[in-house]
């Protein structure tokens, strides 16, 4: 199947509600165009060089999700144009982002990152340091960032009641986190479920999945 028929297929799956972005790291400009020109814009990736240039040649009308792990040096490359961090795993790192997103005159939105996996490999904070963030003052300064939801990656495995228990905890936690009010927080996104497992991850209550090698083929 081409790229096209294969977006085609997903979108056709996913309740309304749900948001695909299609994961094109490592996939080259020509493959991202054929999803463009079926009317796809939104589209992710998880290395900050790779995404700065490919926004750079493409059209500016795509939004780009950084959906892998963020080192705070290279935030300003992408500060001007991105549209949704969603690994966002520390306080550090949302001072940073914020401070970038005031020199690009911007607010960008950011998921925060929640370990939900067994491994120590995933990043991730616990909710309870999300908690503590999202309900400090030092938080609640932060003008140029807006909280708008979770993230998170189950464990690498096959046992699909496994993940599935991933899955419903982070949607629980998301609903306890969504009480708190601040002026920069306003939770409405939980982002969960890749090509393995995203029809899982939907009716756990996942509203934005993560869709990379089901749409572009395998990654070498
Ligand atoms: C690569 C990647 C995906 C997409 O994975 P597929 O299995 O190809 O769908 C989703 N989320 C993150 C964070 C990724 O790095």
């Amino acid at each position: 199947m081409t790229i096209q028929e294969n977006l085609k297929k997903i979108k056709s799956e996913l309740p309304k509600h749900v948001t695909l972005v299609a994961v094109s790291k490592t996939k080259p400009v020509t493959d991202i165009m054929e999803a463009y020109d079926s009317g796809h814009r939104v589209f992710g990736e998880n290395k900050i060089q790779e995404m700065v240039e490919k926004y750079e040649v493409m059209p500016k009308d795509i939004e780009w999700h950084m959906i892998g792990h963020v080192q705070r040096n290279k935030v300003k490359y992408m500060a001007p144009f991105v549209s949704l961090i969603h690994g966002v795993d520390n306080f550090k790192l949302l001072k940073e982002i914020n401070k970038q997103a005031k020199k690009s005159e911007r607010i960008i939105d950011c998921l925060l990152q929640i370990k939900i996996a067994e491994e120590d490999s995933k990043f991730g904070m616990s909710v309870s340091e999300a908690l503590k963030i999202l309900k400090s003052d030092a938080f609640s300064e932060l003008k140029n960032i807006r909280v708008t939801g979770v993230m998170g990656m189950a464990t690498f495995t096959d046992d699909k009641v496994q993940i599935e228990q991933e899955f419903r905890f982070l949607d629980s936690k998301f609903k306890q986190l969504k009480t708190i009010e601040a002026k920069n927080c306003n939770l409405k996104t939980i982002s969960m479920g890749m090509s393995n497992d995203y029809r899982l991850a939907i009716d756990c209550g996942s509203t934005m999945v993560r869709i990379g090698s089901s749409i572009f083929g395998r990654r070498n």
